[in-house]
């Protein structure tokens, strides 16, 4: 054994609640409560507890210790590759692990980079969105747009202030099972909300359902939301909150879902990849949003189509699929229903409920029918896709009886016709769609 820590001799001092150790030869520790810290540790407890230790000392103990830079993804949601950090820039790219094509979704960490200025350069196409990168200085559970002028091509610059220690950045406002637990939380006591298992992922995760509103005896209507088919597209999770809200609300609307209405709601449909942060649009063999024709591979998809027909019990009016589009275009920053041709009964249905979203909306995103109708399909083409086999959801859950329509409604990541698309602005739309439902339902009585 090595005698060396057994020679020093440190000079203590009391520096508040906290007592500082310096041996005088550029070594030292802190101890707090329990714990002696040395090192990188130390430094980062020493701009913790900065109030107690003077900046002159915490300048000596970075020089002496300097933290390293480590950038990772080691979290429910995390999705980085690193190629390598020279000087202050840093050079990545987007994980597509089993992605068909280019797809934009990444959510990386980074610590130890106080009172720097990096250069965060993306190295495979340009995957970040309209309003620069999401940023979460709370470890994820708040998120805010960087903003489009801290971007230069493929490329953003962010300054970490001095006390910074773990900075998230994501294409969007990542959504997770803990913000989800987080939102259930609020309602733990309520019996107008529950959470049920729907299946077991394929690694043993738990897909959740929700159910709204009237829960003990027949309620006269169901509807069913399912959200994350594709695994990044977490700002559509704010709008299931925002729908959630209204029913649970103590206002007119709520009282009236919570009299009328049963709605079923399934928050990650691909529970696996959202918690693993996978791209999961366009997933190899093919997505969880084109598994509903023949057998189906994915647990969730299997438990839905088994599910839902009975669920249903001919009182499910309508189904919607929430999703984002991609990041910059016209159509990818408009809200938009994207199915017009795909059934005509189908769309004139939808039309009438999307008449009553444009009349009743409040909210700062703003829904416009003309702007949704003129959207034709991603590709340009105008052919009438009835004929084709119903892989998706929406395709899939209208041959249920009793299905008044249904629909995939896309919610931008970032910019809806000028708005920005936040969290909150997110919720306010949900709660637009909630008003909606119920015009919807009143007028089939
Ligand atoms: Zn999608």
């Amino acid at each position: 054994m090595s005698a060396q820590g057994m020679t020093f001799c440190f000079m203590a001092s009391d520096r508040g609640n906290i007592l500082v150790f310096d041996d005088g030869n550029e070594r030292a520790a802190i101890v707090t409560g329990d714990l002696i810290l040395f090192g990188e540790d130390m430094v980062l407890q020493a701009r913790r507890l900065s109030e107690h230790v003077s900046q002159a000392y915490l300048r000596e103990l970075e020089e002496v210790n300097p933290v390293s830079l480590t950038i990772d993804a080691d979290y429910p949601g995390g999705n980085i590759v690193v190629e390598k950090i020279q000087g202050d820039t840093v050079y990545l790219r987007q994980d597509l692990r089993d992605t068909e094509g280019w797809w934009f979704y990444w959510n990386f960490r980074v610590r130890g980079a106080a009172g720097r200025t990096l250069k965060f350069e993306f190295t495979n196409g340009n995957p970040i969105g309209v309003r620069g990168p999401a940023v979460s200085t709370d470890g994820g559970t708040t998120w805010s747009w960087l903003g489009a002028e801290a971007v230069e091509g493929a490329s953003f610059a962010y300054a970490f202030a001095k006390d910074a220690e773990d900075v998230r950045f994501c294409l969007g406002m990542a959504y997770q099972e803990a913000d989800l637990q987080r939102f259930l939380k609020r309602y733990a006591d309520n019996p107008h909300l529950s959470v049920k298992e729907l299946c077991k992922t394929r690694k043993g995760r738990v897909v959740e359902r929700l159910h709204a509103g009237k829960l003990d005896g027949q309620p006269r209507h169901r509807v069913l939301l399912t959200v994350r088919h594709h695994a990044c597209e977490m700002m559509a999770s704010y709008v299931l909150e925002g729908v959630l809200e209204a029913i649970l609300a103590d206002t007119d609307d709520g009282r009236w879902f919570r009299k009328n209405l049963e709605l079923m709601a399934i928050p990650f449909v691909d529970k696996d990849g959202v918690e693993d942060g996978d791209q999961g649009k366009n997933r190899r063999p093919h997505d969880h949003n084109r598994d509903y024709f023949g057998q189906s591979i994915y647990p969730s998809v299997r438990a839905i189509k088994d599910l839902i027909p009975k669920w249903s019990e001919g009182r499910l009016r309508f189904a919607l699929d929430m999703h984002c589009p991609g990041i910059r275009g016209k159509y990818h920053e408009t809200i938009l229903f994207p199915e017009r041709l795909e059934g005509k009964e189908n769309w004139q249905r939808l039309m009438v409920f999307l008449r009553m979203l444009e009349h009743v909306q409040a909210g700062p995103l703003v829904f416009n029918l003309e702007d949704s109708l003129s959207f034709t399909s991603w590709d340009g083409s105008t052919r009438n896709r009835d004929d084709d086999p119903p892989r998706t959801f929406s395709r899939w859950v209208r041959t249920i009886p009793g299905v008044f329509f249904s629909a995939v409604v896309e919610i931008p990541y970032a910019n809806a016709s000028g708005q920005a698309v936040t969290a909150e602005t997110a919720r306010a739309f949900g709660h637009d769609l909630a008003r909606a439902m119920r015009k919807y339902l009143e007028s089939l009585e």
